[in-house]
């Protein structure tokens, strides 16, 4: 069932190469495009990005001194990232024809599509492939697509998959945010840059919005409306969201058929497929992919090429990575288990120095959401360090032999004394 692909053309295959299934725990074993993790969140929270891989695709001879359109499908394990990014392949390896879709009775291959075997792990994955397109202008540029995923299912994958989000959204020129019935913007940690498109997947409601762009538009417009009984932290997502992107759009897509969202053997094939969602794919990826509207990644106003990219990608990371947070141990310094009874009066002059230190580091570190949104934060850490506080004291009081003596489960220190 292997496909064969043209030499490599405007829209560049880079060789005569077969694409069909593939595993991503193989080592690459023939040179077929497949999606490499590029970047992984590993257990621990650490972030491991493979950088051999990253340069053997961004630093190949054809690409690298191109400039770059680099686009990213967002969001949760399950959101249909994969299926929808096999179409866009799809459309890629057809070259923007008309008929891009191809035989209705193909499996559709790519990102996914080996029943189950996916692991829902949190990082980004990149097409080996990187195509070479001709812009209406004459230009060519090399378009890279990746699939960035998170985990929400807890306050710590939550954070992980917040910084994996906002990696994908400084290297990419433009961000599909994928999600159902809803818009997610609660979960979104947002930063300055190009396009943010937000896919809104099984859209029940066509009789009110309709499908397609101007539909999520309308819906999209009525989301961002600000609103007095909005709580504060929404209010303040929906003032930034604008300041964020040059570009925010929102296309509403129908429901698949249950086929595809329940039927373990279905391989994709158009075939099995609701007409109306194909109707709303037909204009969908065109929309994302076709040469006139792809757009190069620009960061400060330069366009960036997949040589720029890899570097901005590895000093992105770093930045991430340098974030280390202050160890809470200043005040087990003063007075912990091994430190002698403290006069009081000199426990809070400490404690009054340490807290105001740690505020400030918490005031100098760059967070995402801009400063009111992590007002709220302020506050909660104030909150905890004046709980711990009181432990200490409590914890330091225990160290007066005077007050002990009066308590008789102490006595024998008095004793001592
Ligand atoms: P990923 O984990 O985000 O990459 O999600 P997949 O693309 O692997 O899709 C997860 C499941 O959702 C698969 O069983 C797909 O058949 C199904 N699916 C894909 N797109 C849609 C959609 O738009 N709506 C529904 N309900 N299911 C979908
Ligand atoms: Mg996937």
């Amino acid at each position: 069932m292997a496909k064969h692909r043209p030499e490599r053309d405007s829209w560049g295959s880079l060789s005569d190469k077969n694409v069909y299934d593939w595993s991503s725990e193989e080592e690459e074993p023939d040179g077929r495009a497949r999606p490499i993790q590029v970047l992984l969140v590993k257990d621990d929270h650490t972030f491991e990005l493979d950088e051999a891989a990253l340069s053997r695709i961004l630093l190949s001879e054809e690409v690298r001194d191109r400039e770059v359109v680099a686009i990213s499908v967002a969001g949760a394990f399950r959101k249909g990232k994969s299926f929808l990014m096999d179409f866009m392949l799809r459309y890629m390896y057809n070259h923007a024809s008309e008929n891009w879709l191809g035989n209705p009775e193909e499996p559709l291959t790519g990102f996914s599509w080996r029943g189950g075997s996916e692991r829902e792990t949190t990082g980004i994955q990149i097409w080996s492939e990187v195509f070479l397109v001709d812009k209406p202008d004459g230009r060519k540029v090399a378009v890279l697509l990746m699939d960035t995923q998170g985990t929400f299912d807890s306050q710590s994958t939550l954070r992980d998959s917040a910084t994996v989000f906002a990696l994908s959204t400084m290297i990419s020129s433009m961000q599909l945010f994928t999600e159902y019935g809803r818009l997610a913007m609660e979960e979104t940690f947002l930063k300055p840059f190009q396009s943010m498109i937000f896919l809104v997947r099984d859209w029940s409601f066509p009789y009110e919005f309709p499908y397609g762009q101007e539909g999520g538009m309308k819906f999209l417009e009525k989301r961002l409306k600000i609103s007095e009984n909005q709580h504060e932290e929404l209010q303040n997502v929906r003032k930034h969201i604008h300041s964020c992107f040059t570009n925010i759009s929102c296309f509403l897509m129908p429901h698949p058929g249950l086929k595809v969202a329940t039927n373990p053997h279905f391989d994709g094939r158009i075939k099995e497929i609701d007409g109306e969602f194909i109707n709303n794919l037909t204009v969908l990826v065109p929309w994302l992919l076709s040469p006139r509207n792809i757009d190069v990644k620009e960061i400060n106003g330069s366009k960036i090429t997949c040589r720029g990219l890899l570097e901005y990608f590895k000093a992105y990371i770093k930045i991430y990575q340098g974030e280390e947070l202050p160890h809470p141990k200043s005040m087990l310094q003063v007075c912990g288990g091994d430190r002698p009874f403290l006069a009081p009066s000199e426990l809070q002059a400490r404690h009054s120095a340490i807290r105001e230190e740690a505020l400030q580091v918490f005031k100098g570190v760059k967070k995402m959401g801009g400063e009111e949104f992590s007002r709220r934060y302020l506050q909660q850490l104030e909150g905890e360090i004046d709980e711990v506080f009181v432990q200490y004291i409590k914890h330091n009081d225990s160290k007066n032999i005077f007050h002990a003596a009066r308590t008789p489960a102490t006595l024998f220190v008095v004793i001592f004394v």
